[in-house]
This record gives structure tokens, sequence and C-alpha cells, in this order.
């Protein structure tokens, strides 16, 4: 019998293709199509050495109670038609939520990567995915060992949680090109190690609100007047500059379509900062050892504020804070580039794999005669 792992966005083929490669044959990947994009997801699997997964139909671009009533959906039939052993769900999107009412529909034991975050943000429907999902799972991968308290303080029992650490430290030790292959991509978008911004964001908070996106904007233009801005655009980002007009505020600002796993890190590499709304960049930026301008009202990954991060509203705070961490310069580089990753030591996707081997083995003695 196979272990399910289901995923729909960009970050979960990130965190869990190492896992997906560990488990071997015994892994059925299903994609929910939450983000299907060509640009976002597409070349992403050929990329992280991913298997072509099986997509369900009718997810993506839909409300956000559909997506899950469609994924749920979808997953119920395949697992009425071969059920699996576990199934396996990464982090707080939509997708994770519907595997994990799949998995509890048709009691399948349920494993949780990156469980124990939390924002304590009512507002964002991620926590509520998270909060969720951790009720309903029996193993709960936490990254750290905060993430475990947090668990512990809800009244999680002790026996279903294992602090792994994030997949994300081996995603990105693994796809980090060489440095041979990282000067090359930097020399082909004209930039100096050390001496440019590289900027993402992509939440709705900061995308779907016009003034915290004009804001966004106008910092970044502000930075690339003293320095290169390199900022690969999700296309919903993109079609919302489009829509308000707000093209020509980006005219100093050196504008890519996302880029690839490798060469965004490679890009994060070698970056004097970085400024982000996204998740994952708050974890990455601690292997890569750079300083982070976390653009959010919140976040569920204090572990990053220690050092590397610092959280700032859409607002002029951006460019105050981007200055003061750019005038450290190479001695701050250098101070980061020394401190251990608070998400572990690149182990979590074998320790998963390895508490997945257990669970299966529980299931089999549980179930034969
Ligand atoms: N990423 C990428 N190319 C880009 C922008 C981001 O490969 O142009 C990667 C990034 O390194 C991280 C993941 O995509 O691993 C994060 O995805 P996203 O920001 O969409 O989601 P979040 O982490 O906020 O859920």
């Amino acid at each position: 019998r196979s272990v399910v792992v289901v995923l729909g966005t960009r970050p979960e083929l990130v965190k869990l293709a190492e896992l997906i490669r560990v488990l071997g044959p015994a892994a059925r990947v299903v994609h929910t199509g939450q983000h299907y994009d060509e640009e976002l997801s597409g070349g992403f699997l050929a990329e992280l050495g991913l298997p072509e997964p099986a997509y369900l139909t009718g997810v993506g671009g839909q409300p956000r109670a559909v997506q899950i009533a469609a994924a749920l959906q979808g997953l119920d039939a395949l697992f009425a038609a071969e059920p699996p052993l576990a199934v396996v769900v990464q982090g707080d999107t939509n997708a994770a939520l519907a595997g994990a009412l799949a998995a509890n529909a048709r009691d399948l034991p349920l494993v949780h990567v990156e469980a124990g975050l939390r924002s304590h943000d009512r507002a964002m429907p991620e926590e509520h995915n998270r909060v969720l999902i951790d009720r309903l799972a029996d193993v709960l991968c936490a990254a750290t060992p905060d993430n475990r308290e947090l668990l512990l303080a809800e009244g999680v029992p002790d026996e279903r949680i294992a602090v792994t650490g994030n997949p994300v430290v081996e995603a990105v030790r693994d796809h980090l090109p060489a440095a041979a292959e990282r000067a090359r991509l930097l020399a082909a978008h004209g930039l100096d190690a050390d001496r440019y911004v590289l900027a993402t964001v992509h939440r709705p908070e900061n995308t779907d609100d016009e003034l915290a996106l004009t804001a966004v904007l106008h910092e970044l233009a502000g930075l690339a007047r003293e320095l290169p801005v390199v900022l690969p655009l999700h296309p919903r980002t993109r079609a919302r500059i489009e829509a308000a007009g707000l093209l020509p505020l980006l005219d100093g600002v050196t504008v890519l379509p996302p880029a690839g796993y490798g060469t965004f890190l490679a890009l994060a590499r070698h970056a004097a900062l970085i400024v982000s709304d996204s998740g994952g960049v708050q974890e990455e930026t601690t292997v890569l050892g750079r300083p982070l301008v976390v653009v959010r009202n919140s976040t569920e990954r204090p572990e990053s504020l220690a050092d590397f991060a610092e959280l700032v509203d859409p607002g002029p705070q951006i460019g105050t804070a981007a200055r003061r961490r750019l005038s450290e310069g190479a001695p701050g580089l250098h101070r980061l580039a020394n401190l251990p990753s608070p998400y572990g030591d690149g182990t979590a996707s074998r320790r998963i794999a390895g508490l997945i081997a257990e669970l299966a083995e529980e299931r089999t003695a549980h179930r034969s005669p």
C-alpha cells in the first residue's frame, strides 16, 4: 500500500520533494491544482526531480470553500478506490486542509509536516488551516522545539509530536547551485554579489489592498535608486499591479518572471538584503545567511526574527528597515553567515520518512490477526 502525499502549491513542492524521493515508489503524489500554473508548479516538478503527480480538477482559481470541497471530494474518491497506508500534508494551504479532512473521513493516519506554527492572526486563512490540520493529525512533525511547545500548550498529546526540523533546510542544500553556476547566473542578470536587493510580493494583504501594494512598490522603487532591486513577479501580483495601473512605479526595478528554485536560491544567496512577504523565504534566509525584511502584519515564524529577519508593515518602515540592515554591510553579512539555522540540520525528510515507516508497521501489526 502506498503513502499519499497531498500538495497544491509551490512551497509544498519545495518542502516535500526530498521526503517523496526518500519514500521512493511507496509515495503517491496527488496535486490538488490549487496553484497549478506552468511558471509556478510546472517547471518546478522537473527541477525538484518529482514524479508526475495525479491531478485533481475543479480546484484552481475557485473561492477557498470550493477549493477545499472540490479537493476533498477528489481525494475521497481516490482514497475509496485505493486506501493508502497514510496521508502526508505539509504546511497550511487549502490543499493541506483538504488532505487532512479526507484522511480523517476515511480513518487514515495523517502526518503533518511543519506542525505547530501559529501567527495568532485570525485574519489569515492559513492560521485556521494550521490549527485544524494539527487537531486532526496523528503524527505532528514540529520544525522547532518552540513549535512543539505551542502544540503541547494547545493540549496535543506529547506522543503525537516529533521535533524533526524543517525540510526546507535540505531543500536549500540540495538545490542551491554550485558557486560557479551562481556566478554565471548573477553575471547573466548583471548583478554583483552583495550589491543588490531581492524582493518577492504575493500575499493578499499586500497585493489586494491597493494602498499596501502602492506602498510596497514605492519603497522598492526608492531602494532601486540606491542599488539594483530584482523582483521575480508572482503572476497574481503582476495582474494586480497591471489592473491598478501601477506598473510605471516599477520603472527602476528589474522585474523578472517567477524564478526557478535554483535560480531563486542563487539570487537569494548573494543578495545584500531580501524584502519578502513569503513564508518559505523566512526560513531559507536562515540557511543562506542573508538578512530579510518581512513585509507582513504578523508571522508564524518568530524563530527567524531573532537574528535574520525583521517584521514591518507595508509602508515607509520597509525603506527604513532595509537601509538599516544594508548599512551593516559586510560585517553584518559575515555575522549571519556564521549563525546556525533555527530550522534544523537538514535531516528532517529522513526523520519524517522514519516516522511514516513506524506508523505503517504499527498499522500493519494492528490489522493483522
Ligand atoms: N520561490 C521561487 N521562485 C520565486 C519566488 C519564490 O522558487 O520566484 C520559492 C521560494 O524560495 C520558496 C517558495 O518559492 O521556497 C515560497 O513560495 P511562496 O512565497 O509562493 O509561498 P509561501 O512560502 O509564502 O507559502
